[in-house]
């Protein structure tokens, strides 16, 4: 969970990069950096915060050059602190070098061993840094072609941005999981991890990278090459579900576009008769809208969140989690009371949000709760950087839908299924278009564990290397029925 925003040849490089980080805010929001370069010299800033609180017009005039990325970040691999802000930047044998990465390599702690047995000295605990020591021992003449050695070597899933002194290169891993856009404006180019950021700075999107491609942007043009083994694309389909934006083209899909048709779905396969539609906002909205207008009923907004505060998920500490969801959504308690509610969200993971949902309705009034859930139980762990890493955290992994329902106090609750899902999405890209990574509901893993590594084995890498964030067995409490 990160995201990523690069620009060659701009006089504003660094400008437009700040901006388009703003835009993908919602990918991470622990730390933020920026790199840039005039072609003789690199310079970065990096902070933990918010876009907003790590630049000033101080540090952007200070960030001088015509191309520039930056990042914005939230640890799924590696603890929580500066060293291990984006982007990364060293100087080595052939040069600068600066690295923005969304996703996570799974391999990443054989890697390290093996080249920290060799002498390597690593300044980070980020996966990222692997893929610089790597290409640092690589013998070959191009950068291009060092990174190719480098990602040879790599499991996982990346989207990457490579600045160095005259070349942008943007690649993504051969299954295609995290996104990554190519895009113009005017005499230059932007690259994102989701067209939300060409939006706001007027770019043109005009394709995604492909799954497995290279592109190198220097100032003669464009070249991609495909190095890899070709591989049927896995899109990650939490994207649609939950982490990119709903203004967004996303694996050339619209997330909003998407995300109704997943309620369309969802009423067809679990309506229930209810005054009114209710969604959990922000992400709950177009699957609810999509709910509504299938069964043709009322839309109502009966919980309001506060933008002031960050995705309740986001924060690491499980303590901070279970105040957050106060802190973010108030009920509407004129428009519930007393009525019979339909509420969608997006999704359940550790079910924290919808308990305190449920309990705020009911303390309104509401009649009767009917929880939606506009994807199908989670109940395998992400290791390609969707924060979900053991299966301990996932309610659905260990418990049943009625013990679920239970825990959180709703009337009835149902999820959409996983055909459902796939019908929905094959509704909006055409058949024969399902091609996602949806391993975090069916456990089946497109990318091999290392070494015949079991899931258990690759989950508890994992979870060791999330150092930071205590993680507590979320559903301490639920009495099994
Ligand atoms: P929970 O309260 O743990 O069940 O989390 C579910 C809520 O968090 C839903 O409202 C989702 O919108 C959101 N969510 C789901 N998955 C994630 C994720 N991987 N990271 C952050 N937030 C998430």
């Amino acid at each position: 969970m990160c995201g990523i925003f690069g620009i060659f040849n701009h006089k504003y490089a660094s400008n437009l990069v700040y901006l388009g980080l703003h835009a993908l805010q919602h990918r991470g929001q622990e730390s933020s950096g920026i790199a840039a370069t005039d072609g003789t010299k690199i310079v970065s800033h990096k902070a933990m915060g918010l876009v907003s609180e790590v630049y000033t017009g101080e540090i952007i005039k200070k960030l001088i050059g015509t191309s520039a990325i930056g990042h914005v970040r939230y640890s799924t691999a590696g603890t929580t602190n500066l060293s291990n802000a984006q982007p990364l930047v060293v100087e080595y044998a052939h040069g600068f070098l600066a690295i923005a990465h969304n996703g996570n390599i799974i391999n990443a702690s054989i890697l390290r061993q093996k080249l920290e047995s060799k002498g390597s000295i690593f300044q980070s605990t980020s996966d990222s840094e692997i893929i610089i020591h790597l290409m640092a021992i690589s013998k070959k003449k191009s950068t291009v072609e060092r990174l190719i050695d480098a990602l040879k070597r790599v499991n996982g899933s990346y989207a990457l941005l490579i600045l160095t002194s005259s070349e942008l290169i943007a690649t993504r891993d051969p299954y295609g999981i995290r996104p990554l856009v190519l895009g113009r404006l005017k005499d230059s180019y932007v690259v994102s991890s989701e067209t939300c950021a060409f939006d706001l700075i007027g770019a043109q999107y005009e394709r995604e990278i492909e799954p497995g491609e290279i592109l190198s942007i220097t100032a003669e043009g464009e070249v991609s090459i495909y190095p890899f083994k070709k591989v049927e694309p896995r899109n990650c389909i939490f994207e649609y579900i939950y982490f990119a934006r709903p203004d967004s083209i996303v694996f050339g899909r619209s997330v909003y576009v998407v995300r109704k048709a997943l309620g369309t779905e969802l009423a067809k396969e679990t309506h229930v008769d209810a005054d009114m539609v209710v969604p959990i906002p922000d992400s709950g909205i177009g699957a609810a809208l999509g709910y509504a207008q299938e069964v043709k009923l009322p839309f109502e907004l009966g919980l309001i969140r506060n933008h002031y505060v960050g995705r309740t998920f986001i924060e690491p500490e499980e303590r901070i989690r279970h105040f957050g969801v106060k802190l973010k959504l108030n009920p509407v308690c004129e428009a519930v009371k007393g009525k019979r509610i339909i509420v969608i969200d997006d999704s359940i993971v550790r079910a924290t949000t919808g308990r305190k949902v449920i309990k705020m309705l009911r303390d309104c009034g509401a009649k009767e709760i009917h929880f939606r859930v506009s994807s199908p139980p989670v109940t395998h762990p992400c290791f390609y950087g969707i924060d979900t890493p053991t299966r301990k955290e996932l309610i659905a992994s260990s418990h049943d839908l009625k013990e679920i329902r239970k825990y959180m106090g709703t009337d009835t609750l149902e999820y959409l299924s996983v055909e459902g899902m796939r019908r929905a999405l094959m509704r909006v890209g055409g058949s024969n278009s399902y091609v996602f990574c949806d391993a975090c509901f069916t456990g089946k893993y497109p990318i091999k564990f290392p070494s015949q590594m079991t899931l258990e084995e690759v989950e508890s890498i994992a979870s060791r290397r999330v150092l930071s964030r205590k993680k507590e067995p979320l559903i301490i409490g639920i009495k099994r029925s």
